[in-house]
């Protein structure tokens, strides 16, 4: 299992006569101890503001303590965040996709869900939200990746993000299922209809962004016929869509950048499939993003030019550019 969390204690935990019977906690916490868990190794209030006035310990947020004076590993700051937090508190939203490997935009705040009864004031560096969620240990307490999809899509201002926390979700943690089943436990969510497409896009074989807009916004919106998605590879951020039955092959391209070496490989490709009487047709992220209709246009052109009878090639709106391919 990936976890975006160094766990080794990179820290000197310095000996605590006093304290032997939390050592393992201390440990764990990447040396961050509360102030219940000093008390219970053992401590007076008095001997840990001693501590914190001296420079030996340090107090990270009201009540947390790290039990040395140097710089805080970033699991550390996690720990620190979880134990302010109190009982039932687990890393969420940007922090648990972080945790979780789902990559994304790092965020320097730190992200805590505690249950919807309780309260926790403000900190700097910490937002705090309040919701019942499932937690797993990977070890610190996260919410489940599949909760996490739902709370990043919630937040997410622009579809192409709430495909990419689908995508990135279920390609590293979770799956469509486990989505769907998280979903039902929520009352509010701001992208049900577009998530519910989408899951089902991902469950049948679409892995990207690029893929899933393609499958939305050229495939269906136009009534063009299904790709065969079990065909589907991804090879260097590409994605390949077969139309089987009419020997046509959509290649998606995600990359930026096309390098030498790759425009032999698809040299070799285009003339193999030439041989195999297939055709190839490439789309990148501004074809079927920014001119999704003209896309649509052009495929089924090909395709009708295949045998495919068009009886279900739709004009997705007046002036779609399928529009002239429509039969009579
Ligand atoms: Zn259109």
């Amino acid at each position: 299992m990936r976890s975006g969390v160094e766990l080794a204690p990179e820290w000197f935990v310095p000996p605590e006569p006093m304290l032997t019977g939390v050592r393992a906690q201390m440990v764990e916490q990447s040396g961050v101890l509360s102030r219940g868990q000093a008390l219970a190794g053992g401590l007076t209030e008095g001997e840990i503001r001693a501590r914190v006035a001296s420079g030996r310990w340090q107090r990270v947020h009201p009540g947390v303590f790290a039990v040395h004076g140097g710089v805080l590993s970033r699991s550390a700051r996690l720990w620190a965040a979880l134990l302010y937090a109190g009982e039932g508190a687990a890393l969420s939203h940007q922090t648990a996709a972080d945790v979780l490997g789902f990559r994304g935009r790092p965020d320097p705040l730190i992200h805590v869900t505690i249950p919807s009864a309780r309260r926790v004031r403000k900190q700097p560096g910490l937002v705090i939200h309040r919701a019942d969620r499932s937690v797993a240990r990977v070890p610190l307490p996260v919410v489940s990746a599949a909760e996490t999809v739902l709370d990043l899509t919630d937040v997410a201002t622009c579809l192409d993000d709430v495909l990419g926390w689908v995508t990135r979700g279920c390609a590293f943690r979770t799956s469509p299922d486990q989505v769907r089943r998280a979903m039902a436990g929520r009352k509010r969510l701001r992208w049900r209809r577009d998530l519910r497409v989408a899951l089902g896009d991902v469950a049948d074989g679409a892995m990207s962004v690029l893929e899933l807009r393609y499958v939305r916004d050229v495939e269906r919106r136009h009534g063009l016929p299904r790709a065969v998605r079990q065909r589907a590879t991804r090879r260097n951020g590409r994605q390949d869509v077969f139309y089987e039955k009419y020997g046509l092959t959509i290649e998606l391209d995600g990359r930026a950048f096309h390098g030498d070496e790759q425009r032999g490989n698809d040299r070799r490709r285009d003339n193999a499939s030439v041989a195999r009487r297939e055709a190839t047709m490439r789309y990148d992220w501004a074809d079927v993003h920014d001119r999704p209709c003209a896309v649509a246009a052009e495929v089924a052109e090909a395709l009708i030019a295949r045998g495919w009878p068009a009886a279900s090639l739709c004009a997705c709106a007046p002036g779609c550019a399928a529009a002239h391919l429509r039969q009579p």
